[in-house]
């Protein structure tokens, strides 16, 4: 199966949510050995300071709506750099296996008879609460947590949507979860209705975008003014969207606050 021998290293690395400083020391370790990164566009340009000098840094971002590189060209230039004996970094925002499509370049490097180590990083929808000094899963409020991508398909597509809203919203309820959504800023209007199905509109609600970065901003919210605040706040992706009772506490502060509940 293997035609082609390993001759080089391939490691995943995640890059952390933004600030630099939450990267792993596993992270920066295997940052420093790379002869060439691959580096995906929410990844902090700072990170690749650790980077060795006279190693090659290649952008492959592919931001929706963006200049993109295809997937399958990246993972084609991966190989091909593995084959070639360099020491390769995918450098991936957050951890590499949510979301991100980290899971499909293993598989597809992994047929290509190449070995994939993996370096976790800390995912945005942790550091986004965290940035709101809310605890994910206080007890008092919740048993668990979801992690979800709100990345819906539009149009035609839309009735196949594997993600099913009111499930969601009914587990947030009944099983006291978090719902924290991802790439779900776009399709906030649809995420709101069909959470509405299953909760109330005065579920709390976060948005934080650019968490753990010096430019992050946030409101917090209620479902049923969901996407109003969003347009309000002129936020938008990079963010996240966190639904549920762990957040009454600064919900309830905020609404004190009346208009403050806009922050950075
Ligand atoms: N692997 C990444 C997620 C990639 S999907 C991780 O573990 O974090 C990209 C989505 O992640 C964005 O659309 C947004 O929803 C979220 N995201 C990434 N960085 C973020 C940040 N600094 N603040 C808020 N959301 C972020």
């Amino acid at each position: 199966m293997n035609n082609h021998p390993f001759q080089g290293r391939c490691t995943l690395v995640g890059a952390g949510p933004g600030d630099p400083e939450l990267l792993t020391l596993k992270a920066v370790k295997a940052i420093q050995a790379a002869t060439v990164l691959f580096v995906d566009d929410l990844v902090n340009e700072a990170v690749l300071g650790h980077a060795r000098s006279g190693a090659r840094i290649v952008h492959v971002g592919k931001r929706g709506g963006c200049k993109s590189t295809p997937q399958s060209f990246i993972e084609k230039l991966m190989i091909t750099a593995v084959r070639e004996g360099e020491t390769v970094v995918r450098l991936k925002g957050g951890d590499p296996f949510i979301f991100g499509r980290g899971g499909e370049e293993v598989e597809h490097l992994r047929e290509a008879g190449i070995e994939v180590a993996v370096v976790n990083g800390i995912t945005a929808g942790l550091a986004a609460v965290t940035a709101l000094g809310v605890p994910l899963t206080h007890r008092d409020h919740a048993q668990g947590v979801v992690f979800v991508t709100g990345h819906a398909k539009t149009g035609a597509a839309a009735a196949s949507d594997p993600t099913d809203w009111r499930a969601l919203g009914a587990a947030v309820h009944h099983a006291r979860l978090t719902l924290v959504i991802y790439m779900g800023v776009a399709g906030a209007a649809h995420i709101q209705r069909e959470l509405l199905h299953g909760l109330p509109a005065s579920t709390p609600v976060a948005v934080v975008q650019h968490a753990s970065l010096p430019h992050q901003r946030h409101a917090v919210t209620t479902l049923g003014r969901l996407q109003q605040d969003i347009a309000d706040a002129r936020l938008a992706s990079p963010a996240v969207i966190v639904v549920g009772d762990v957040l009454r506490g600064i919900a309830a502060a905020a609404a004190t606050e009346g208009a403050g509940h806009f922050g950075t």
